[in-house]
């Protein structure tokens, strides 16, 4: 088994490589501007697990790197069969402040990199008849929208949206489903204040941020056969919401 994870190398992509390796699952560390990261993490899986790990540099938003990077895994392993579509990026900023390339650089990584690598995958898995893709949205694209992140929020959306019709079209042969994470510690939100951490703490009913593994473990589970009737479903993991 081999799963390709997008923006593997940091964050909540890195649990999940870790969470897969453990599972003794092959995988594919895609990265963008980190490559230490990304290699000293296929290093330690190297070191730690039973499994083999490629990484490979690609922007997720450009179709010739994603045609690459694909045609990369499958000359080395002649198949993918799990792809997490995790990378990401959010810049904080009120709406009229934003300019449209600010804006449709943001839908670039999120939703249209979501597309592209499942184009790009979902091609192979059709062949072969069998996979899953996992989506990383967020709560933002359902109700706890945050005022500085517009363009953030529309493309969580989009990747819902993206979901319901990678379902349609790739059924029956892959099953993919989407995460919706609340408030996790990455490096995502590394810039919120203690004042506004503890302000969104009080309005989580488990009162804290999720740690990365805790994302993680949910994505492995949609992804392994413990999970061979779930499909086209949407996840929250964000501890609870209350009205704080
Ligand atoms: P981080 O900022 O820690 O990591 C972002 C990852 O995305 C990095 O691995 C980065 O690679 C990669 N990436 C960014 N741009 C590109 C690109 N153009 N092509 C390929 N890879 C790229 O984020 P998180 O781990 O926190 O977030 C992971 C996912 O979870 C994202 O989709 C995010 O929106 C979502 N999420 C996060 C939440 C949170 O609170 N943290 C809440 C809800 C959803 P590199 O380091 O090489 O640039």
């Amino acid at each position: 088994m081999v799963a390709l994870i997008t923006g593997g190398n940091r964050g909540i992509g890195k649990s999940i490589a870790l969470e897969f390796a453990k599972a003794s699952v092959n995988v594919v560390i895609n990265y963008y501007h980190h490559e230490q990261e990304a290699l000293e993490l296929a290093e330690y899986i190297r070191e730690h697990y039973d499994v083999e790990v490629m990484t490979i540099a690609c922007d997720v938003s450009k179709e010739e790197e994603v045609e690459m990077m694909v045609n990369q895994i499958t000359d080395a392993y002649g198949t993918i069969d799990i792809l997490v579509n995790n990378a990401g990026i959010c810049r904080d900023g009120l709406l009229l402040d934003k300019s449209p390339r600010e804006f449709l650089r943001i839908l670039n990584v999120n939703l249209v990199g979501t597309f592209l690598c499942s184009k790009y995958v979902g091609k192979i898995m059709l062949e072969q008849k069998r996979g899953r893709i996992v989506n990383i949205s967020s709560t933002n694209a359902l109700d706890t929208y945050y005022p500085e992140s517009c363009d953030y929020d529309a493309s969580k959306a989009g990747v819902i949206s993206l979901t319901h019709n990678l379902a349609q079209d790739f059924a029956p042969f892959v099953r993919v489903n989407c995460v919706c994470p609340g408030w996790v510690k990455t490096d995502m939100n590394q810039d919120l204040s203690v004042e506004q951490i503890q302000k969104e703490n009080r309005k989580i009913l488990l009162g804290r941020f999720a740690d990365p593994e805790e994302i993680a473990k949910v994505v492995v589970f949609l992804a392994s056969n413990k999970a061979s009737y779930v499909n086209d479903s949407i996840i929250r993991v964000d501890g609870g919401r209350c009205s704080g």
